[in-house]
C-alpha cells in the first residue's frame, strides 16, 4: 500500500465553502440541471481520453467504446453517473474539485454581496459545475480511476458539502469515473426514469456519447414463469448521441442549439448568435460557431483554453485557441469538424495546413458575414455585440490586413455629433454626414471620454459644424495607426500637426490669422524662450475659439496615450515635447501683449501651458509649482 493510501480527511479552499453554502441554501428554481453539469463533465472526460489516445492508443486499455451511464436506486436512494473517460488521479481530485479554478466562478465569488437573496439570484449566470450536486444531494461520492493507473491506484473522494471531503484510495475495475449522488429526501423524483430521461432530452441530447439507463423492465404476465430467473437489466440509450452540427439545421431546435453552446463554452447563458454551416465539395467541413452573449471572462488572459474544438470525423481531436480563429474573433466558441485531416493531427501539424488555413479564412468570413447581418438586421442586438466584444474587434485591422475593409466597416465609435460615450457611429455613417468639400475622417484621442470630449481642438470643428470621432479606448491609437484611411478618406487626428482645414477656411480668416501672427510675433518668441524645457514650439492659432491655449503634437510624434502605454509596457520612448497653441483673439492672450512684468510674463506663459495640458487630460509634471502660480495670480 502507498503512502497515500490512508484515509484523509481535507479542508475545502474557503472560496468552495462560500460556493457551497450558497448553493445548498439558495432556492434555486432549476434544480435539474445538475445533471446536465455531471453529463457535462463526463462527456469532457471522454473527449481528453480521446485526446490522449491520439498519441498512445495503449490507454484505452482494449476499451475504446466511450459512453456515459446513469442509473439510480430508490431504496438507496442513490442516483450514480459513469463515465469510462479520463478519470482522475488522488491530486487530480484534489485540484479539481476541491479547489476552484474556474476563473468564471472566481469571478463570480468575487462580485458576490453578502445579500443571500441577490446573491442565489447571479449564481444562474455562472458556471457552478460539479458542485450543482449538492442542490440536490446530502452527501456526493466520487469513485475515479485514471485512464493508465493501476486498478488498486483508484482513489474514493466523499463530502456532504459541508467543510470538508475524505479521499481514500480503492480499488475500482473500469477507468473513468462514477459520480454517486445520495439524493436529499424533497429530492426523490429525481429517483424516477421518466423524470431523467426527460432532463436528458432537455439538456442533452446533444451530447455525441451514447448516455444509456437500464431498460424499464417489461410488465410480467401472470403465466410466465419467472422463479428462477436471474433479471439482468438490458441498458437503452436514452439521447440522440448524434454529433448536432451533424444533423440537419431544419432538425435542430433553437434550444438545442444554446443547450449545445452551453456545454461546450461552459456558459450558463444561451449564445447570442450563431452560424452553422456545412460546406461541401474538394474540402469537406461543417462549421457551427457561436457568438456569446457577454465577453468570457478570460478574454484578456494569455493561457485562455476555450476557442474552438476541433472534430475530425466527428471524433473530438482539441481544442484549439491559435489555428482556427485569429486573435480578434477569440470570443467566437464552436465546432469545427474536418472530413480532410487526418485522426492523428497535431498541434504542429496544425501550424502549417493548407486545410486549416482555407477552414479558417472561410470562418473568419462566416463570423464577419454573421456580425454584418446582425448590424443590418438588429442594431440593438448589435449594439450589445458591440460593447462587449468592440474592444477585441478593434485589435481586427492589425491582425488581419485582408479583412481590414470589412472589420472597419464593422466599428462604431462615439462623435461629436452623437453627444454621447456610446461607440454607436459607423465610419460609413460618419462618411454619408461629410460636410461638402471634407476629405478627411477627424479624430481625436483620449484617455477617457469626458476629456475628449471637451477638448479644446474640438472648439473650430464644433463653430463649423465638422463631426469628430472620440477615441477613447485604450487600443484606439493604435488602431488609427494602422487603420490609416476608410473607403478612401484618410483619418486624420485633429490634435496633431498644422490644422489644415482646406476649404473650410476662408480667405477673411486667413488674413486675420496672418494678421495676428505678425501682431503676437514678439510674445510668440518669448513665450518659447519661458517655456523652452516644457515645449518646442509656441504658435498662433485658429482651431480654439474659447479656450486660451492647447497643445499639439508634431504630425510624426507618437500620441500622449501610447507613449504611456509603451512606457507602462517597459519600452524606451524618447519623451517628445508638444507644440503649444495660443488663441490670438483669447483675452488673456491680448493681455500679454501690453504686460511689461517679467516675471509675470513667466507665469502666465506657465498657467498657460499647464492648463492646456490639463485639458488634454494630461499630466502636469510639477502640480505643485502650478498651484503656486494660480495662487500668486489670484492674490495680484
Ligand atoms: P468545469 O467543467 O467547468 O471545468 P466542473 O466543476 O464541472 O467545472 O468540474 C471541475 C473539474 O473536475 C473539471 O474541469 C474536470 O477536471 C474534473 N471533473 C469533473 N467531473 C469529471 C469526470 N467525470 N471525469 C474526469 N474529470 C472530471
Ligand atoms: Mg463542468
Amino acid at each position: 500500500m502507498s503512502v497515500e493510501a490512508y484515509k484523509e480527511t481535507l479542508e475545502f479552499q474557503a472560496e468552495v465553502k462560500q460556493l457551497l453554502k450558497l448553493m445548498i441554501h439558495s432556492l434555486y428554481s432549476n434544480k435539474e440541471i445538475f445533471l446536465r453539469e455531471l453529463v457535462s463533465n463526463a462527456s469532457d472526460a471522454c473527449d481528453k481520453l480521446r485526446f490522449e489516445a491520439l498519441g498512445n492508443d495503449d490507454i484505452y486499455g482494449g476499451d475504446s467504446e466511450l459512453k456515459i451511464h446513469i442509473e439510480f436506486d430508490k431504496e438507496a436512494k442513490t442516483l450514480t453517473i459513469s463515465d469510462n473517460g479520463i478519470g482522475m488521479s488522488r491530486e487530480e481530485i484534489v485540484d479539481n474539485i476541491g479547489t476552484i479554478a474556474n476563473s468564471g466562478t472566481k469571478k463570480y465569488l468575487d462580485s458576490l454581496t453578502g445579500d443571500q437573496m441577490k446573491d442565489s439570484h447571479m449564481i444562474g449566470q455562472f458556471g457552478v459545475g460539479f458542485y450543482s450536486t449538492f442542490i440536490v444531494a446530502d452527501k456526493v461520492t466520487v469513485k475515479s480511476r485514471r485512464a493508465g493507473q493501476a486498478a488498486d491506484q483508484a482513489v474514493l473522494w466523499e463530502s456532504e458539502g459541508e467543510g470538508s471531503y475524505t479521499l481514500e484510495t480503492i480499488e475500482k475495475d473500469a477507468r473513468g469515473t462514477d459520480i454517486i449522488l445520495h439524493i436529499r429526501e424533497a429530492e426523490e423524483e429525481f429517483l424516477d426514469s421518466w423524470r431523467l430521461k426527460t432532463i436528458i432530452h432537455t439538456y442533452s441530447d446533444h451530447i455525441s456519447l451514447p448516455i444509456t439507463m437500464p431498460k424499464d423492465p417489461e410488465p410480467v404476465s401472470e403465466d410466465e414463469e419467472t422463479k428462477d430467473e436471474v433479471v439482468v437489466p438490458e441498458n437503452e440509450v436514452v439521447n440522440k448521441a448524434s454529433a448536432l452540427w451533424a444533423r440537419a439545421k431544419s432538425e435542430i431546435k433553437d434550444e438545442e442549439y444554446h443547450e449545445f453552446y452551453k456545454h461546450i463554452a461552459h456558459d450558463f447563458e444561451a449564445p447570442m448568435t450563431w452560424s452553422h454551416n456545412k460546406v461541401e465539395g474538394s474540402q469537406a467541413y461543417t462549421s457551427l460557431l457561436y457568438i456569446p452573449a457577454k465577453a468570457p471572462f478570460d478574454m484578456y488572459e494569455r493561457d485562455r483554453k476555450q476557442g474552438i474544438k476541433l472534430y475530425v470525423k466527428r471524433v473530438f481531436i482539441m481544442d484549439d485557441t491559435d489555428h482556427l480563429m485569429p486573435q480578434y474573433l477569440r470570443f467566437i466558441r464552436g465546432v469545427i469538424d474536418s472530413d480532410d485531416l487526418p485522426l492523428n493531427v497535431s498541434r504542429e501539424i496544425l501550424q502549417h495546413n493548407k486545410v486549416i488555413d482555407k477552414i479558417k479564412s472561410a470562418s473568419v468570413k462566416k463570423v464577419l458575414g454573421l456580425l454584418e447581418k446582425m448590424a443590418k438586421n438588429d442594431a440593438e442586438q448589435y449594439a450589445t455585440f458591440w460593447k462587449a466584444f468592440g474592444n477585441v474587434m478593434k485589435e481586427g485591422p492589425i491582425e488581419d490586413f485582408a479583412n481590414k475593409e470589412r472589420i472597419a466597416k464593422l466599428f462604431r465609435f462615439a462623435t461629436t455629433e452623437t453627444g454621447s460615450a456610446e461607440q454607436t457611429v459607423s465610419l460609413e455613417e460618419y462618411i454619408g454626414r461629410m460636410k461638402e468639400g471634407q476629405e478627411q475622417i477627424y479624430y481625436i484621442t483620449s484617455d477617457s471620454h469626458v476629456s475628449a470630449k471637451n477638448s479644446p481642438h474640438l472648439e473650430v470643428f464644433k463653430g463649423k459644424g465638422l463631426e469628430v470621432l472620440l477615441l477613447s479606448d485604450r487600443i484606439d491609437e493604435w488602431l488609427v495607426q494602422h487603420l490609416m484611411d476608410f473607403e478612401g478618406k484618410s483619418l486624420q487626428n485633429i490634435a496633431k500637426g498644422d490644422l489644415d482645414l482646406g476649404s473650410f477656411e476662408d480667405e477673411e480668416e486667413k488674413k486675420a490669422q496672418e494678421k495676428a501672427e505678425g501682431d503676437l510675433k514678439g510674445i510668440v518668441e518669448l513665450m518659447k524662450e519661458k517655456l523652452v524645457d516644457k515645449t518646442k514650439e509656441v504658435r498662433i492659432t485658429h482651431r480654439l475659439t474659447d479656450s486660451p491655449s492647447c497643445l499639439v503634437l508634431d504630425s510624426n510624434d507618437m500620441g500622449m496615450q501610447m507613449q504611456q502605454i509603451m512606457r507602462a509596457a517597459g519600452q524606451d520612448v524618447p519623451p517628445s515635447q508638444p507644440i503649444l497653441e495660443i488663441n490670438p483673439e483669447h483675452k488673456l492672450i491680448k493681455q500679454l501683449k501690453d504686460m511689461a512684468d517679467q516675471e509675470k510674463f513667466e507665469n502666465w506663459s506657465h498657467i498657460l501651458f499647464d492648463q492646456a495640458m490639463l485639458a488634454e487630460g494630461g499630466q502636469l509634471e510639477d502640480p505643485a509649482a502650478y498651484v503656486k502660480r494660480v495662487n500668486d495670480m489670484l492674490n495680484t
